[in-house]
């Protein structure tokens, strides 16, 4: 039986973790098969408080496990298959085989990269298609490439991925960009880069790897084929909360609501992190939302005597 369940090793789950075990509550942190959430497929993090130079994403993560490690919290590496909300305490089935009870849970899932929904992204990803320009961007030394979005995620890994690629063309479904001006400012003065404006991809070709992809004018309707070896799919998020679907209360898009800090309609119940969060979705929000998540869990569990 433990205090605290965090489920999620992102800057949310991680955060939670730092403030729950330095509040002498031993939590438990099912931190998935993929460690870390999105920071790890993240490059330079250059606003995060407290790194004047920035930091690559991975040290982060990897220093804040750290931190949580340091403080006592328990790690167990595992996908939460179901999780019981309805009796008490929670019971968290994870890989289907082991279950953990929970005075408390604090639901830090995050969220995943949207695909763009094409029958050959499915087939081709790993075989030059990517969400991930960190994880795969080195296996483009000397190639042309494509990204697809228009925000701060496309843009950033668009300009990263100049460090391989001979040209690194931007398609975006808008004559306008998302992503914020200074990482704009950025990309438009870095000559490897070119933008398609007002298109999409329609296709994307190649028998066992990427060759080109088909891409269409929104405004004329024209088709085009641009030869390119890799695309780098960065068009948004979104949250992992299948498991709660039902059970917790969310919002239109999947998100799961939260009041009076992290309580969720359930009590005992907390979210954290990019789960809960459609609007700001930055690393240090994820992280803030964690802190108030382990208060808000200590409170309860103090309100309650733990008698749970
Ligand atoms: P985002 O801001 O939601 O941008 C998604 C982009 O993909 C938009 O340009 C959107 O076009 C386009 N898009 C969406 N669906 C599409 C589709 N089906 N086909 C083609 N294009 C599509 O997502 P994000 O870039 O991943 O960023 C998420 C959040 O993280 C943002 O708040 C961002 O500021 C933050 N972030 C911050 C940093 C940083 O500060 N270092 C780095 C990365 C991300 P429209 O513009 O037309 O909607």
């Amino acid at each position: 039986m433990h205090n605290v369940v965090i489920i999620g090793s992102g800057p949310a789950g991680l955060t939670a973790a730092i403030y729950a075990a330095r509040a002498n509550l031993s939590p438990l942190l099912i931190e998935g098969w993929q460690s870390g959430g999105q920071l790890t497929t993240t490059t330079d993090v250059e606003n995060y408080p407290g790194f004047a130079n920035g930091i690559m994403g991975p040290e982060l993560m990897k220093n804040m496990r750290a931190q949580a490690e340091r403080f006592g919290t328990e790690f167990l590496i595992g996908d939460v298959t179901s999780v019981a909300l309805e009796t008490r305490p929670f019971a968290i089935a994870i890989d289907g085989e082991r279950t953990v009870h929970a005075k408390t849970l604090i639901i830090a899932t995050g969220a995943s990269a949207i695909p763009i929904g094409l029958k050959n992204e499915a087939r081709l990803t790993g075989h030059g298609v990517s969400t991930c320009a960190t994880c795969d961007g080195f296996f483009f030394k000397g190639k042309e490439l494509l990204v697809v979005g228009g925000g701060d995620s496309a843009i950033e890994e668009a300009i990263f991925l100049t460090k391989f690629a001979t040209r690194v063309s931007v398609v975006h479904r808008r004559d306008k960009l998302r992503a914020s001006k200074i990482v704009q400012d950025r990309a438009m003065h870095n000559e490897k880069i070119a933008f398609i404006w007002n298109s999409v991809v329609e296709d994307i070709l190649g028998t066992d790897v990427v060759t080109g992809a088909r891409l269409k004018n929104v405004v004329t309707g024209k088709l085009t084929d641009l030869p390119c070896a890799g695309i780098f799919i960065a068009i948004g998020h979104r949250p992992n909360t299948a498991l709660f679907a039902g059970r917790l209360e969310m919002d239109e898009a999947g998100y799961i609501q939260t009041r009076d800090g992290a309580a969720t309609n359930i009590p005992g119940v907390f979210a954290a992190g990019d789960v809960q969060d459609s609007t700001y979705r930055q690393a240090i929000t994820a992280a803030g939302s964690g802190c108030m998540a382990a208060i808000d869990a200590e409170r309860f569990l103090e309100t309650t005597g733990h008698n749970l």
